[in-house]
């Protein structure tokens, strides 16, 4: 079968063996679709995963060969997860199930953006949705990307009517204002670009800003946050973002880290001691996450539609590189 394998910072398709259920228990699916996420262009980037292998984890399907105690069959379109907590370690009973060793031990086999995967009967178990006729394929890409963000709302412990603001309006930025507003919630945006800025309050953000002079942009946002948001998600992957996530946070509020940045700069002391800052992290979704994604995704109340952009696995190399200069918002890998 073919399968894009890393080598030297880009996708290389190569045939590879198919992978077989022979006596496991578990299914072998047929993928139909992967979405490209901004993880596995870290991943890509920084050589954190060695040439070889395959990424690709925001993966839709069908089974095509199936051994399981589930009522998961052959025929089934699926969406899914791809790691488990083992609800049983000091990480799973505080909460932090994608801190579990096992959690971070499991996945799909060999990775998304190939013909075939083998899902085990532990994922079946905990992590693999039927598609509903409702929904799209691409749609039900989104299952795990929109997870991530519901678990980030769920850290940041919001109740109704916070203002939250969402700096990186990205794809996961426009999806993590959806999952807010979802929850009951105010959504804000800013980014550097206007069409994107644009397109959120499209998605039902509340109001959305372009950042050009900060000192403007935090007088603009004075009107609908007087004192400051409750809650600031950084959406954008830079370092850049972090002063002005400090000026527009109330005196108390959360900032919830939500990416990763090229040169790791930090916070300061004394701006979360003055100010009852809190500052914390949101990393991969559990199981509970991705089933309340699955349920917003079939009620409609968040909408993903027109947010990607579809390739072919032979263009993953293009997808990448559409993705890295923001030609695009979201890449879909048709498999
Ligand atoms: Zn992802
Ligand atoms: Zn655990």
């Amino acid at each position: 079968m073919q399968a894009a394998l890393l080598k030297n910072g880009k996708f290389d398709i190569q045939d590879i063996k198919k992978p077989e259920l022979d006596s496991k228990e578990g299914a072998i699916v047929k993928v139909k679709g992967c979405g490209l996420c901004g993880s596995d262009i870290v991943k890509l980037k920084t050589s954190s995963v060695k040439d070889g292998s395959v990424l690709g984890h925001e993966v839709v399907g069908e089974i095509v060969e199936i051994k399981t105690k589930t009522e998961f069959k052959v025929g089934d379109e699926i969406a899914m997860g791809h790691h488990i907590p083992c609800f049983n370690c000091t990480y799973c009973y505080s909460g932090h199930y994608s801190m579990c060793r096992h959690f971070k031990g499991t996945n799909i086999r060999p990775g998304g953006f190939a013909q075939y995967i083998y899902v085990s009967e532990e994922h079946l178990n905990n992590t693999v949705f039927k598609i509903p006729d409702s929904l799209s394929l691409i749609e039900a890409s989104f299952l795990e990307p929109l997870a991530c963000c519901i678990r980030a709302v769920k850290r940041a412990g919001l109740s109704d009517n916070t203002k939250n603001l969402i700096l990186g309006l990205g794809s996961i930025g426009i999806l993590m204002g959806e999952a807010v507003k979802a929850f009951g919630n105010e959504a804000y945006g800013c980014d550097i670009k206007k069409d994107r800025v644009l397109l959120s309050e499209d998605y039902g953000f509340d109001k959305s800003f372009i950042m050009t002079d900060e000192d403007k942009v935090l007088s603009d946002m004075k009107k609908y946050a007087p004192i400051g948001f409750d809650n600031i998600f950084l959406t954008a992957g830079s370092s850049g973002v972090i002063d002005f996530a400090i000026k527009s946070a109330r005196d108390g509020a959360n900032i919830i880290v939500f990416s990763s940045v090229k040169d790791d700069k930090g916070f300061k002391n004394n701006d979360i001691y003055y100010r009852e800052l809190t500052i914390l992290g949101s990393y991969s979704p559990s199981p509970v996450d991705l089933e309340d994604s699955m349920n917003l995704l079939k009620e409609g109340k968040v909408n993903v539609k027109e947010i990607s952009t579809v390739y072919t696995l032979d263009k993953l190399n293009q997808a990448l590189e559409d993705t890295i200069s923001n030609k695009i918002m979201k890449a879909y890998i048709k498999i």
